[in-house]
């Protein structure tokens, strides 16, 4: 089972901060469009968790995704490390891009998504989404990333504490004994598509293979970082085979929106 998770936010203006706005502006819509496009053509509905500040600058965008009936879920506002927050600048955040959202797609986001996955065990962090009225999160990396992961926690989905609230770890592949990331992003970029379908053939409504990918990822045109060469070939290297194993994801896996499997196990 393959739950859709696309983190929608401007790599050029709100994650890099680099780049001319006019150029950056087209650059977001082309690489929305592709990705939509995907969806549409695969007969697949989706979760984009909406950074609050790149939300805010694509009203039209952010509308065109929700009127394909797309889930709008957070992402947060600022995209800041969580261990960089407080309990306090942590909530205001999130209430920050509950806002935005609800302001252009007319509904409350029940699904939130912290930035690079960055949650690291604070203990105001179920307890802040679970009284802003989040139903799930879908914040852990559960294996050893680059910058994150908690590499002991469970690959399963599980319920936090007595609160509705369910965390959905993102998918991993099990080779060896060793947990390896496999759920978008960078990984799909170097995975082959055979061991990307291995992986996701392995889940289960018990264990989905949550996924996540970003806009620039479906850009046909190479990304430019402004941070050097190495960062450049680090986020240009194999990006170009995206578009199509997201394509074949969909079309060999299916996929389903976060809020639909979060009503199919009951809360
Ligand atoms: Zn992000």
């Amino acid at each position: 089972m393959h739950l859709v998770g696309i983190d929608f936010e401007d790599w050029y203006l709100d994650v890099e901060q680099t780049g001319e706005p006019r150029a950056a502006r087209a650059a977001f819509a082309r690489q929305v469009d592709r990705i939509v496009d995907i969806l549409n053509d695969t007969g697949t509905l989706g979760t984009f968790f909406l950074l609050g500040r790149t939300a805010e600058r694509y009203p039209e965008i952010v509308r065109l995704v929700a009127d394909a009936g797309h889930e709008l879920a957070s992402h947060g506002y600022g995209h800041q490390r969580i261990p960089e927050l407080t309990a306090e600048t942590f909530r205001a955040d999130v209430a920050r891009s509950i806002e935005v959202i609800e302001g252009i797609g007319g509904k409350r986001p029940v699904g939130y998504r912290a930035p690079y996955f960055s949650f690291t065990g604070e203990p105001w962090f179920y307890p802040a989404l679970a009284e802003m009225g989040f139903l799930y999160s879908s914040s852990v990396l559960p294996a050893r990333g680059v910058h994150s992961g908690l590499p002991d926690h469970p690959l399963r989905p599980r319920r936090i504490g007595d609160t509705s609230l369910l965390e959905i770890p993102i998918a991993v592949a099990e080779v060896a004994g060793q947990r390896l990331p496999a759920a978008g992003g960078g990984f799909w970029r170097i995975l082959p598509w055979p061991m990307i379908s291995w992986a996701a053939r392995g889940t289960s409504p018990d264990r989905p293979f949550a996924g996540y990918l970003h806009p620039h990822e479906f850009d046909d045109r190479p990304l430019r970082s402004q941070r050097g060469v190495r960062r450049d070939a680090f986020v240009n290297v194999g990006r170009t085979s995206i578009p199509q194993k997201f394509r074949r994801m969909c079309q060999t896996h299916g996929g389903t929106r976060f809020i639909d499997y979060v009503k199919s196990v009951g809360s």
